[in-house]
This record gives structure tokens, sequence and C-alpha cells, in this order.
């Protein structure tokens, strides 16, 4: 493999859960930077309340990211530039799907570049069979007892199951 950048990059998001999208563009960042922290929001200010705690979001990912050997996760609960910050972060690498996340994110962008024009951030496009998967359609899905093999880890299909039967 090429020879990773130096630094640290943060991916942030709510994770709830986590799906094989998010997995994909935290193992490509991996690859491109040396240190990768991802970033668990503990209250994310545009959902409604979470299914899963910060706690489980977190567990969920880190067992899926341990092979990787680069990469942390965290909750967090404060600004985003200053998570990036605290963990000595130059890049927020975050994905893009199809059109959607577009107008979404060149706001936060420019908000984040006014308070840390020191952090960069840079984005992955999503990869085309996962261009259309979102949390919220996953949960959507199980809760009418959709597939969902393929698009989340099998962990949190089996969890997310039980979570939404209750
Ligand atoms: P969601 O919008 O699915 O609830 P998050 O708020 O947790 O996801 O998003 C975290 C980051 O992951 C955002 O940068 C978002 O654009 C990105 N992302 C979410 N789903 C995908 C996907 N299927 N492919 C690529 N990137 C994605």
């Amino acid at each position: 493999m090429a020879e990773r950048t130096s630094g640290t990059a943060v991916c942030p998001g709510s994770y709830d859960p986590v799906t094989l999208g998010h997995i994909d563009i935290i193992t490509r960042a991996s690859q491109v930077f040396d240190r990768v922290v991802v970033g668990v929001v503990n209250q994310p200010v545009r959902k409604q309340k979470t299914v899963f705690t910060a706690e489980q979001r977190v567990a969920f990912i880190t067992a899926e990211v341990a092979p990787l050997g680069n990469v942390e996760v965290q909750a967090f609960d404060n600004l985003l530039v200053e998570f990036a910050r605290e963990n000595g972060a130059k890049a927020i690498v975050k994905g893009l799907r199809a059109i959607s996340d577009f107008e979404y994110e060149f706001e936060m962008n420019q908000l984040n570049r006014k308070m840390a024009p020191d952090i960069e951030s840079m984005y992955l496009m999503a990869a085309p069979q996962y261009s259309f998967l979102s949390s919220s359609g996953v949960k959507e899905l199980a809760m009418f007892g959709g597939d969902l093999t393929g698009l989340v880890p099998a962990p949190v299909a089996s969890q997310l199951k039980e979570a939404l039967e209750r």
C-alpha cells in the first residue's frame, strides 16, 4: 500500500447506527492518514433522540475498525473543530452522498472554516453501492422488518431489530 500522509483526521457523525457506507469512508480515510479518530456526536443537533446510546454507537464502530489498526473511536459533545483540535487533527474527513449531503456540508464547511481556518475539511465521494444509504433509511427499513444484509454490520442489524421491537 502507498505511504500514508502524516497527521490525524477526524471522521465525525452521529452514527445512529453505523452503516457500511460510514465504514467505507473511515476505512478509506485510514488509508490516507496515519491516524483517524472517529468522533461520535453525543447529542446530535439536527436529529431526534438516538436509538442507540453514545456508548453503544462507539462500541459498534470500535468492533468494525479494530482490524484497521490506526483508528480510534470517541464520543464528543463539544464543537467539532474543538474536538478536532483536542486530537491534534489537521483535517475533518466526511463522506458525500448523491446530492443530498452537499448543501448541508457546504454550509458547515463555511462555519468550521471561519472558526478554525487551520483545520481543512475534506470530502470523500460515497462509494456507488452506498450512495443512497443512510442511518435514517436503515432505521425505517428495520422498523418494517426489512433485510439489512449488506447495509450495516451484522451485530448492528440484530441489535437494531431488537431495539425497534421494544
Ligand atoms: P447519517 O446522515 O446517515 O445519519 P451521519 O450524520 O452519522 O450519517 O454522517 C456521518 C458522515 O458520514 C457524514 O459526513 C455523512 O455524509 C457520511 N455518510 C453517511 N452515510 C454515508 C454513506 N452511505 N456513504 C458515504 N458517506 C456517508
